[in-house]
């Protein structure tokens, strides 16, 4: 960690920070500056200086928010929290996905270039850096194994968390309903889970050669139950586990850095 940059941490929704901004406020205070109606608070969580803020929903939103946080805060790296659709067979409602690639499910600029390709970069997938996604996934085993118990009885999920490591796609759709989301399973079936926003961030993260890490809670299985499941989970469970996860990665990449 260089101390003289700080760590953008951004979700797309004020429930997937968790108590970030509260711990924040209580540590160091918080400065606030607002640019394309999007809020960034600078300070210090955990030992880390910080920039915090929501992309707001979508490739879009997450990409311009992406993009303010490396040019008007010079970020060192960029770590992305949130909930996500499960897409792979064995990635249940209450784990978590560590995003180590990503991928624009939506995008087909066929046939000019391959389906997913993003055009002009030769490339669908897009690496999340390897030390920031294995630092944030001990994070996640740390707490699920400290945590874990508790919270599946909490929320009644009816298993222990897991923590799995892989390929996130993104697009800008909501998927919910079983066909949408065999659809995705079939064209990509290494996908483990489906959001709206971390394969928008990888794709920036890697045009300017800046570290990203993406972490999801798994809300809903993508299918025709995904809108209540997401809805009841991102009120009780989604704040928890972020706060869970951050708060270790943070103590450690603030230990690392001494
Ligand atoms: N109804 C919400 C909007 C939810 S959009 C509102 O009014 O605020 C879903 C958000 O959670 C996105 O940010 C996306 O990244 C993530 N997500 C969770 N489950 C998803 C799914 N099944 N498909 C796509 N994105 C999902």
């Amino acid at each position: 960690m260089n101390p003289s940059r700080p760590l953008g941490v951004l979700a797309a929704l004020p429930e997937e920070l968790g108590d970030l901004l509260a711990t924040m406020r209580a540590e160091s205070g918080v400065a606030t500056r607002t640019l394309g109606q999007r809020d960034y608070h600078a300070g210090t969580v955990h030992g880390v200086p910080c920039v915090v803020t929501l992309a707001r929903i979508g490739k879009v939103a997450a990409a311009a928010t992406a993009s303010a946080l490396m040019h008007a805060f010079d970020v060192e790296a960029l770590v992305f929290t949130g909930v996500a659709g499960g897409v792979g067979p064995a990635v249940r409602v209450g784990d978590i996905v560590v995003g180590e690639t990503l991928l624009q499910h939506d995008m087909n600029a066929e046939p000019l270039f391959p389906r997913f390709e993003i055009p002009l970069l030769g490339r669908a997938r897009f690496d999340a850096d390897r030390a920031l996604s294995a630092a944030l996934a001990d994070a996640c085993e740390r707490f699920v194994a400290e945590e874990g118990a508790a919270l599946a009885g909490r929320f009644q999920t009816g298993h222990l968390p897991r923590v799995h490591r892989g390929l996130v796609i993104s697009g800008d759709q909501f998927v919910a309903s079983a066909q949408a989301v065999g659809a995705l399973r079939a064209a990509l079936p290494d996908a483990l889970a489906v959001e709206m926003e971390g394969a928008a961030i990888a794709q920036l993260c890697h045009e300017y050669g800046v570290p990203c890490a993406v972490v999801r809670t798994i809300s809903d299985t993508a299918d025709e139950h995904a809108s209540t499941s997401f809805t009841s989970f991102l009120t009780d469970i989604a704040g928890t586990y972020s706060t869970g996860v951050l708060r270790r990665f943070l103590a450690a990449y603030a230990a690392a850095a001494r």
